[in-house]
């Protein structure tokens, strides 16, 4: 079964993540198969609008960590840093960056990686369900690699966030700004494809200057540069987990899933 789905209808084309019985968690595959659909929807002369959305009770729990790692004494940090800064650092960037206005319609957990997926959208639409997380401190990591943390949620939420690894609302989200909307779950898809087609009708390269020119402000205001060396103080967790463990993560990431199921 595909990995990524991809469709246009109405000059819009839908992205969903299509690993439903595990919770969109995201493989090395479907972040290429994922990256594919954003360049193929940022080609295509028909597409005005983006929407990412996800198939199934959640939006995304996240890096699958069974795919990514090798065997232990093939992991360095060299391995770790170069797979990372393309997959994910990279990815979530351009994805960003596509000069067409993209929308997330989030429900039910989006943990970790999820949030690399939705950051990067322009507008985020979520359910009333929905409940966003980086409990990656738990694994001795100070956040995930994209730094959006602060931008999107503000320095103190931010730091709660991290701190303590607890979930904030969707309701909590649309206050700080991070979320557009909060709608009924059984509403989710509907209102998303109402505001996608919506936006459709402006002019493209309209809509392109207007992302450009809150895109830019942000980069000005040092968003493009703290998300550069904010990746590379992520990479200093990985390696204190090497120096520590002699590999990353795996104790801890049995006690970060069994306190993410006790929630
Ligand atoms: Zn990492």
């Amino acid at each position: 079964m595909d990995q990524i789905l991809y469709e246009v209808t109405d000059k819009v084309a839908v992205i969903s993540l299509n690993r439903p019985e595990v919770a969109n968690a995201q493989t090395g595959e479907l972040l290429d198969a994922l990256d594919a659909a954003w360049c193929r929807a940022a080609a295509d002369e028909d597409v005005r609008v983006i929407v990412l959305r996800g198939n199934g009770k959640h939006f995304s729990s996240g890096h699958d960590l069974k795919d990514r790692w090798p065997a232990p004494e093939e992991v360095t940090l060299e391995w770790i840093y170069n797979a990372e800064s393309r997959r994910y650092l990279e990815y979530s960037l351009r994805w960003r960056n596509i000069p067409k206005p993209s929308i997330a319609a989030v429900q039910g957990k989006c943990i970790a990686g999820g949030l690399m997926l939705c950051w990067p959208c322009d507008l985020i639409v979520a359910a009333e369900n929905a409940e966003f997380s980086d409990p990656v401190v738990r694994m001795g990591i100070g956040g995930v690699e994209y730094h959006g943390h602060t931008w999107e949620l503000g320095a103190r939420k931010a730091k709660e966030i991290l701190f303590t690894g607890r979930a904030i609302t969707a309701t909590e989200a649309e206050k700080v700004g991070m979320v557009n909307r909060v709608v009924p779950l059984a509403d989710l898809d509907t209102v998303t494809m109402d505001l996608a087609r919506d936006v459709a009708q402006m002019h493209p390269f309209a809509l392109r200057q207007a992302k450009r020119a809150v895109n830019q402000t942000l980069d000005v205001q040092g968003f493009y540069a703290a998300v550069q060396s904010v990746f590379d103080i992520h990479q200093t967790g990985h390696g204190n987990a090497l120096s520590v463990s002699g590999y990353p993560i795996l104790t801890q990431l049995e006690d970060m899933k069994k306190h993410i199921k006790a929630q």
